[in-house]
């Protein structure tokens, strides 16, 4: 049995939620043509630390940056580094915030410039699974019935769900029980009940779904080397509707830069 968080446990990973959204919205400003992934580190990373807060993953089992930068074939995990993005490159960043005691995790992947058409979609299209997955996350529910959703969605599009790594629970712990798989049967797995806090964060495949452990121990690429796109949100488990504690407004409403 996974034990739900109290209201005033929720206000501080709401906190640390929004720090996070705000801070991928900085990133996705500095998304661009000609700048490395490395910069986009440093943007992250100095807006965390001015508000404050830790960036949670610099050290985590021996990670050397504050956001992992995962480009076109890496899933996920990518080390920001001196690369250069170029116009049509896809870049997946995946931040984390420690503040008050609580976690902050949250990723969305970008576009640089101008991307083709199957890769919009792609992005689309994984976006959207995650929605459908909040959608599934409300008491009565139970864990399979949030991978069910993620996987019958992007599989209509013949897309693929990479197996090998799962969204969490969020708490005191960066990952903390149960885990949630992006694909799943309906009505299996732990049940859902209110006050559950989940990262739900599909990695989808334009190709198929394999994937390996790049040499440095890190980076997750896919075996065909065709792209992967990752969004990741926090949510509470209500009755009725899911609560979403981090978003995307701050990277795509008005006034945002769009993507
Ligand atoms: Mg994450
Ligand atoms: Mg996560």
């Amino acid at each position: 049995m996974v034990k739900p968080k109290t209201e005033e446990e929720i206000e501080l990973l709401r906190e640390n939620a929004i720090l996070v959204s705000k801070t991928l919205a900085e990133v996705g400003k500095a998304v661009a043509p000609g700048v490395t992934t490395n910069e986009l580190n440093r943007v992250a990373e100095t807006f965390i630390r001015d508000h404050g807060a830790i960036p949670s993953f610099l050290g985590f089992e021996g990670f050397p940056a504050a956001i992992c930068a995962s480009v076109n074939d890496v899933v996920v995990h990518g080390f920001p580094s001196d690369y250069v993005l170029k116009e049509g490159d896809i870049v997946s960043a995946d931040i984390g915030t420690l503040w008050k005691g609580y976690n902050g995790d949250s990723a969305y992947t970008f576009p640089v410039g101008e991307v083709d058409a199957e890769t919009r979609k792609l992005l689309d299209v994984t976006k959207a699974s995650l929605y459908k997955g909040i959608e599934a996350a409300v008491v009565g529910n139970r864990i399979g019935d949030i991978g069910y959703a993620v996987q019958s969605y992007v599989e209509s599009f013949g897309f693929t769900v990479v197996r090998e790594l799962e969204g969490h629970g969020l708490g005191k712990e960066m990952h903390e029980e149960p885990g949630v798989p992006n694909f799943g049967r309906k009505g299996k797995g732990t049940k859902l009940v209110d006050g559950m806090v989940l990262c739900i964060e599909p990695m989808i495949n334009a190709g198929s779904r394999g994937v390996y452990l790049a040499r440095n121990g890190w980076a997750v690429r896919t075996s065909d080397h065709r792209n992967s796109a990752h969004y990741e949100l926090t949510v509470v488990v209500r009755n009725g509707k899911a609560e979403q504690l981090s978003t995307f407004d701050f990277i795509e409403k008005d006034g945002m830069i769009k993507f």
